[in-house]
């Protein structure tokens, strides 16, 4: 899950971190407001959930209370790579000495935190690694330590940042590394921390990617998502307790076990087929469970069959199946159907289905081939 920018700044500030004084605004008129309150020049920034709006035009100064509201009347409902700016942060101008990059990830590889900085701050990261990648300088986290100041000193020293920074800078990194490990996240980055008019370093920019599988530790965070973020079948598919992906592909999948899932996936791929959904149902799904996620399949027109791979154990066949026939009363269903249902009550669940005109097997490949012919108009 990402976060906005001013959701990121603020988290960034409750960690010490020094960040412009601002505000969002939703209308020009509160974007005017903030802009009085502040009593100098802003810089009103689109926050949508995209990089380089700089470059895109959502990032504007304004000098006088006026000008922000007519610069936040021209941002606001802009399109910026596909999204629509709803929001706009009014923050103070920075006055901008030199930009710094520093960010913190999990290296998977070295199964540790790693800390980056650059004193190429303000492009993206991706281009600096990819031109200039010794202008990045890099220290892994021990996970018991922490982030200690020598590491932090390297850093500095490494982007040739001038000395009386170093404490500002120290404290900085530290509270960075604070926010990445307490709030579960992926990624968390300042780019440009700025040396500011008053040589002082500031966040300027910021942004959170949150480990999904961590937020039910962090209701609050949970809170912030924008369901912009998501496609609308992902929104209905979280509110039934479902997980789903989008995928551009042809078969809808309808599974229960993301391992099952996952494996399902790499079959159809097998068999030339291509799916157009990752979708777990989880253990232990109801009929009406079963039901959601048909529908949240079907409502995709790129899909021209449907497969349903049920391995019973907790989840009951006769309960998917059930949720399968309902699924067919309900919605309007014009794609076929191929159903795999083994393991508990796997013979209920055939009989309920009997009266159904739907594609059986009873093996993974078969299933597979039968869904991957049916999607091409052919039957197997
Ligand atoms: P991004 O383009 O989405 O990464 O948005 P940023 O917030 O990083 O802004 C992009 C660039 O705009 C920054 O690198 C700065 O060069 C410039 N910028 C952002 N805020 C200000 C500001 O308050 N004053 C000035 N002068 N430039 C700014
Ligand atoms: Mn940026």
């Amino acid at each position: 899950m990402k976060l906005h920018e001013y959701q990121s700044k603020r988290i960034f500030a409750e960690y010490g971190i020094p960040i412009p004084d601002g505000d969002v605004a939703t209308t020009p008129a509160e974007a005017k407001a903030i802009a009085e309150r502040l009593g100098r020049p802003v810089v009103i920034k689109s926050q949508v959930l995209v990089g380089g709006r700089g470059k895109a035009g959502g990032i504007k100064l304004a000098k006088t209370a006026d000008e922000a509201e007519a610069v936040a009347s021209q941002i606001l409902g802009m399109d910026i790579k596909g999204l629509t700016v709803k929001k706009v942060l009014v923050d103070e101008a920075a006055d901008i000495r030199s930009e710094i990059y520093l960010g913190v990830v999990l290296d998977r590889a070295k199964r540790q935190v790693a800390i980056m900085a650059s004193s190429e701050g303000g492009v993206e990261i991706e281009e600096v690694a990819a031109n200039t990648p010794d202008k990045i300088v890099t220290v892994h986290v021990h996970p018991l330590l922490g982030l200690q100041a020598y590491q932090c000193r390297n850093l500095a020293f490494g982007i040739g940042l001038p000395k009386e920074h170093i404490r500002e800078f120290t404290k900085i990194a530290q509270g960075l590394y604070q926010v990445f490990v307490e709030s579960d996240a992926g990624l968390a980055e300042i780019n440009p921390l700025i040396i500011n008019g008053e040589n002082k370093l500031q966040a300027v920019d910021g942004k959170i990617l949150l480990d999904d599988s961590g937020l039910f530790r962090h209701k609050e965070l949970a809170a912030l998502r924008d369901p912009d973020e998501d496609s609308p079948a992902e929104i209905e598919a979280r509110a039934s307790d479902l997980s789903y992906i989008d995928l551009d592909g042809e078969i809808g999948c309808l599974v229960n076990g993301a391992g099952l899932a996952m494996a399902t996936m790499d079959v159809v791929k097998l068999f030339g087929g291509s799916p157009a959904n990752f979708l777990d149902i989880g253990g232990g799904a109801n009929a009406e469970k079963v039901t959601a996620a048909l529908s949240i399949i079907l409502r995709d027109d790129r899909v021209k069959a449907v497969l349903i791979n049920i391995f019973g154990g907790i989840t009951r066949c006769d309960e998917v199946a059930n949720g399968i026939v309902e699924a067919i009363r309900t919605l309007h269903v014009t794609v076929p159907f191929v159903v795999r249902l083994v393991g508990v009550n796997e013979e209920e669940g055939r009989q309920i289905l009997a009266e159904s005109n739907l594609i059986t097997a009873s093996s993974l490949s078969e299933a597979v081939q039968k869904a991957v012919a049916a999607a091409k108009g052919e039957s197997a």
